[in-house]
């Protein structure tokens, strides 16, 4: 830029712009910062076809947009900065007070905090069902105030499946829109858009970033929902800024490459835990004789690496042993990353209101990239922790 005259040192820092005209191409997007948009002219000013504020996303957000747009098959994605604020922000564009919805029992549990928080304050009630009910049972609870039903599949910390495509029908006919977190399958396994769903969320802090350094959520959507998202998304001010969407769309390059390792080795986890004497049973719809399986076949390209395991029963501090024991396994919540995790799950099975309980306790593991015999040797070594499988069975029968 030519200054109009010599200026003052002070002056020149702010205006010098450098020669972004040549910038060297790099095969990532350039990571472009900026709060105030520079308009050519007046009538930019209020056009609203163009984007002139920095809150709406600079080319780095619009290029990890298009790229989720591709993934999910949207119309038009929107980025939030957390999981769970594309949650929030997703079922505050889509409510009004007097509203009613319908969400599985094992919906994650910020989500049923927020509809039992803020949504209530505002009008909006919230009833559940059973994680795995037919298209038939939710139908028959749809009453003239039901305006979403909110659906994840598998379930979180349980895992069930539900037949999206029948839901979603029927809740097409009956005039509810569906919601579904997406993040289990990264929207590589699974396409709810295909399936006639109208907003899929995911926790990008997951698969997608998935390596447990950053905080982002989306919702894609088809038809209807676009125009509410948008017009909400403006309303609310949610903005990521564009370093963590440069980090999202690194992640994005190599999401189903890890996906495919974290899936088989999640599946070879899954196969031999349901082996081991001190396991009861293994929570992973790819699995053969999993209750959901027949659905996850017919509606989902393959696994990933989070599976449940419901150990014999045995006490807190027997699970507490055998998990503080493993080396490879870290105990965490946020899981998605590189990196193996162990998580006990009983408390948070409390707020449920249909789910029945296990016989013994659930343990939620992430299975990352490490070598799969590493953590298997791992496994084996914390179950070696827990009283011995016979003497756990017949204290079994002695409390029952
Ligand atoms: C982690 C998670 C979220 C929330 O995502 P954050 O990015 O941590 O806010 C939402 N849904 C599911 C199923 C999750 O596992």
């Amino acid at each position: 830029m030519t200054l109009c005259r010599i200026v003052e040192e002070s002056t020149r820092l702010i205006h010098d712009e450098g020669d972004c005209a040549s910038l060297q191409r790099t095969p990532g997007p350039p990571i472009q910062r900026g709060s105030t948009i520079l308009l050519s002219t007046c009538a930019q000013v209020y056009d609203s076809s163009l984007v002139t504020y920095g809150r709406v996303g600079m080319a780095t957000q619009r290029t990890l947009r298009d790229a989720l747009m591709t993934l999910e098959h949207a119309d038009e994605a929107f980025l939030y900065p957390s999981g769970l604020s594309a949650i929030t922000g997703t079922l505050l564009a889509l409510l009004s007070a007097g509203d009613e919805v319908l969400a599985c029992d094992s919906v994650y549990n910020p989500t049923r905090r927020f509809l039992a928080g803020t949504l209530a304050r505002f009008g909006v009630t919230a009833r559940y069902f059973e994680p795995a009910a037919t298209a038939e049972t939710i139908g028959k609870m749809i009453t003239p105030a039901t305006r979403v039903i909110f659906l994840e599949s598998p379930g979180s910390l349980t895992f069930e499946m539900q037949d999206i495509p029948a839901i979603a029908r029927l809740a097409r006919e009956r005039g509810v829109l569906t919601v579904i977190d997406n993040t289990w399958s990264a929207g590589v396994l699974f396409k709810p858009l295909d399936h006639g769903v109208d907003v899929s969320i995911q926790s990008l802090t997951k698969y997608v970033c998935g390596h447990s350094d950053v905080f982002m959520g989306m919702a894609a959507a088809k038809g209807e929902a676009v125009g509410r998202l948008a017009t909400s998304s403006h309303e609310t001010g949610w903005a990521v800024s564009p370093d963590d969407a440069y980090m999202a769309l690194r992640g994005l390059r190599t999401l189903h490459t890890r996906l495919a390792q974290h899936g088989a080795a999640g599946l070879r986890v899954a196969q031999w835990l349901s082996q081991q004497p001190e396991v009861q049973s293994v929570l992973c719809p790819a699995l053969a004789d999993d209750p959901g399986h027949a659905i996850w076949k017919r509606d989902f390209t393959g696994n990933c690496g989070l599976i449940g395991a419901v150990l014999k029963p045995v006490s807190d501090q027997d699970v507490a042993r055998m998990v503080e024991s493993l080396s490879l396994f870290g105990l965490g919540y946020s899981w998605g990353g590189f990196e193996s995790l162990i998580l006990p799950c009983d408390p948070q099975l409390s707020a449920r209101t249909c789910s029945g309980a296990f016989p013994g306790p659930l343990l939620r593991l992430h299975i990352g990239l490490e070598s799969v015999d590493d953590l298997i040797a791992d496994l084996r070594h914390g179950l070696d922790q827990l009283p011995d499988a016979t003497r756990a069975a017949s204290r079994c029968r002695a409390i029952a």
